[in-house]
Parts: structure tokens; C-alpha cells; sequence
């Protein structure tokens, strides 16, 4: 490269932060919402707010990208290692937003801000769940057994797995959208196959052997 200014890095907390909103949005537009989308967080350079955001093309020498805020035109970097290690967090947010908006509670930017940090601070067991210590099935986090017996059971369904579900009517309901299945795949395959908290067994029929 021949060209010496190298626009500085997002921190983790904003590349998780701006890719969470990044595809929300893009997925209430692909839903026909035009209005109330999601807005961006400010800008991390000047803390203005943020219309639009500029992904240009990747770079193939460095296989970063630039990201241009507008209106105030800042300009920093993205690079596919940190967009691949980031990528598990930011589906996890996105199934939990879903979730959120589907009981009512719209998302606000600066809890996912919240969140996006927590989730890339070091020493935070946040940033540590779904890690090698904690794959799907874990325990690590689950209540005493004394405080479990003390609950009423009932059936458990994961976020992930009623996400899926939700794609099966949005797949009936929109044939034309031949990336649909994928996307239900995707979330059936991301269930963490227990509770954190209790333990108890997500009861989709896609962690059910087929019938013989
Ligand atoms: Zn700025
Ligand atoms: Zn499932
Ligand atoms: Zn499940």
C-alpha cells in the first residue's frame, strides 16, 4: 500500500455493536419497516449521531474494510478476524432481540452498546459464555440444585428453537424468500440444547432423534 494514513481500528464493542443494529435494521427493512428502524450508535470517533453507515468493499491486501460514518464522515476499520470472531455474540444478540421484540420490548441502542461491552470486555464472564468452557449443555451456570427443586417445571423451548419455529410460519408465509430455511437452520443449530440457568432440556423436535 503506498497509501501511509491507516484509518484506526473499531474496538470489539463497536464492531459487535455495529453489526448487531447493521443486519437488524437490514432485517426490519427486509420485513417492509421502513419507519422506527433501529438507530446506529454515535459516531466513536466524535460522538455524533450516526444517519447511515458506509461499508465499502474489503481490502484484499489487509482484508479489512472501511467503515464511513455519516453525516460527520469519520472513517475506521473492520477486519474479517474480528468480524469472524465476533460472529457467534452477534448471533446470540440478534436471537435475543428478536425475542425482546416479539414480546413487546423494543431494543434500545444503548443497551445493546451495554451488552456489546460486556461481551468484549476481557475478565467479563460474559465475553467468555459459548467459549470452549462453556459449550452448549454446560452447567457452569446452573442454580443450585436445592434452589431448582424449589421451581415449577415446565416444558423449555431455547430463544434459538422458538426463533426457528417463528422462520417456519415466516417460510409458509413467504415463499419467495429462498434464504429463509437457512436462516431457520442457523437457529435451530445454535440452541445451547439446555437452560443456563436450570439445566432443563430445550424440547424442539429438532434435537429428537428421526423417527426409525
Ligand atoms: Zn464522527
Ligand atoms: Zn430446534
Ligand atoms: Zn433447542
Amino acid at each position: 500500500m503506498n497509501n501511509d494514513f491507516e484509518p484506526p481500528a473499531l474496538s470489539d464493542t463497536d464492531v459487535l455493536a455495529l453489526s448487531v443494529i447493521w443486519e437488524h435494521r437490514r432485517q426490519s427493512k427486509a420485513d417492509g419497516i421502513k419507519i422506527l428502524l433501529l438507530p446506529f450508535a454515535p459516531c466513536p470517533t466524535c460522538g455524533e449521531i450516526v444517519d447511515e453507515v458506509i461499508i465499502g468493499s474489503q481490502n484484499l491486501a489487509t482484508l479489512r474494510q472501511l467503515v464511513t460514518m455519516q453525516p460527520c464522515g469519520h472513517v475506521q476499520t473492520v477486519s474479517d478476524s474480528t468480524l469472524l470472531r465476533l460472529q457467534k455474540h452477534m448471533g446470540e444478540m440478534l436471537a435475543d432481540l428478536e425475542d425482546a421484540n416479539l414480546r413487546g420490548r423494543g431494543a434500545s441502542v444503548e443497551a445493546i452498546l451495554r451488552e456489546a461491552r460486556a461481551r468484549t470486555t476481557p475478565d467479563n464472564p460474559e465475553a467468555s459464555r459459548n467459549t470452549p468452557d462453556n459449550p452448549p449443555g454446560s452447567t457452569r451456570e446452573q442454580l443450585p440444585n436445592d434452589i431448582l427443586e424449589l421451581l415449577a417445571h415446565r416444558t423449555y423451548l431455547s430463544t434459538a428453537c422458538e426463533t426457528a419455529r417463528l422462520l417456519d410460519g415466516a417460510i409458509i408465509r413467504n415463499p419467495e424468500r429462498g434464504d429463509l430455511p437457512g436462516w431457520r437452520d442457523r437457529m435451530h443449530a445454535r440452541c445451547r440444547l439446555s437452560q443456563k440457568f436450570t439445566g432443563s432440556a430445550c424440547s424442539c423436535h429438532c434435537h429428537k432423534a428421526p423417527a426409525p
